[in-house]
């Protein structure tokens, strides 16, 4: 396959996309951040790397960042926490409040909103540095260090987070809290803040595609079963209100962000990361989604 091939003719095609969507600014930060971006890696299971554009550039991994913290809590506490949070895909916005209300405090999926603010309170039971430890486990898997926590945009969304305040109050008031909701909120505007590049996230994502051995290291993290469980997650709740579409299109598990980047992988075969800002009235990068659907469709290579 001519992967650098593909890549190029993806990048051309993806390009008349640009202006159709609008990069989030409902953290303030984030908005700040210049439009007309595209980058794109491919890792495949045998470690090789295919990059194009803006592939080296860090971004804001936002809620990509659920998925870590997800594998994270699940390889230490096992099949347990799913009494605390359910695997069903949403069918609403991933801020919701109302569907929390309906659920009585057990939130749909661990990667809407309310079901991450539940993981990440997980993680603060179980670390002394939860922080620490969510860097740890980032250098770990991406092979490289220089990955830190954007202070900036932790401190512009901790200013105008409400809607996740709110999450934090409920879920408190339903008894599926057990930390302060302060502590929780400041270890998950942190998770969220953190930044990437492509070729770091897509490197992250290899976790996933060797069914739960860190490839670098040879460690198994994750059990075989608990990864099948995570890409299954990530298939059916990992893009908003849209994984029936992003599914219909890509036919990849994954998860995107509001900062305009999405990790997908394809199970025993090969890991992508991509990024563009600019996103769609659901919250997926334009150009990303655009960028995967071409990529499954001209390598015939999909989960399905
Ligand atoms: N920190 C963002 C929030 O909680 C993440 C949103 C996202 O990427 O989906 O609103």
């Amino acid at each position: 396959m001519n992967y650098p091939q593909i890549l190029q003719d993806i990048a051309r095609e993806v390009s008349s996309l640009y202006g159709q969507g609008k990069v989030a600014d409902y953290i303030p930060e984030l908005g700040k951040v210049s439009p007309r971006q595209f980058g794109f890696c491919l890792h495949t299971r045998d470690g090789q790397v295919f990059t194009h554009g803006d592939s080296d550039v860090k971004f804001s991994i936002q809620s990509i960042s659920k998925v870590f913290t997800l594998s994270l809590v699940f390889a230490h506490l096992g099949e347990a926490m799913w009494k605390r949070v359910g695997v069903e895909p949403s069918g609403n916005a991933f801020n919701s409040l109302m569907q929390l209300e309906y659920e009585k405090g057990i939130p749909r999926n661990p990667l809407i909103n309310a079901g991450a603010l539940v993981v990440t309170d997980m993680l603060v039971s179980t670390f002394r540095d939860p922080k620490a430890e969510i860097l740890r486990y980032l250098h770990l898997l991406s092979g490289s260090n220089d990955i830190q926590f954007n202070e900036s945009v932790a401190e512009s969304e901790r200013k105008t987070g409400y809607r996740n305040f709110a999450l934090g109050y409920f879920l408190k008031s339903f008894v599926n809290l057990e930390n302060d909701v302060d502590q929780v909120l400041d270890v998950y505007f942190h998770q969220c803040s953190v930044e990437m590049s492509c070729k770091e996230l897509a490197a992250a994502m290899q976790l996933f595609v060797h069914h739960g051995v860190e490839p670098n290291t040879q460690q198994r993290l994750l059990t075989m079963s608990q990864t099948k469980r995570l890409n299954a997650v990530m298939q059916t709740c990992g893009f908003y209100d849209e994984a029936g579409e992003f599914t219909f299109a890509v036919g990849l598990p994954g998860k995107s962000g509001v900062g305009g980047g999405i990790a997908a992988l394809l199970p025993g075969h090969y890991s992508l990361a991509v990024w563009s800002p600019e996103l769609n009235k659901k919250g997926n990068s334009v150009l990303g989604m655009k960028a995967l659907e071409l990529f499954t469709t001209m390598t015939g290579r999909s989960v399905f």
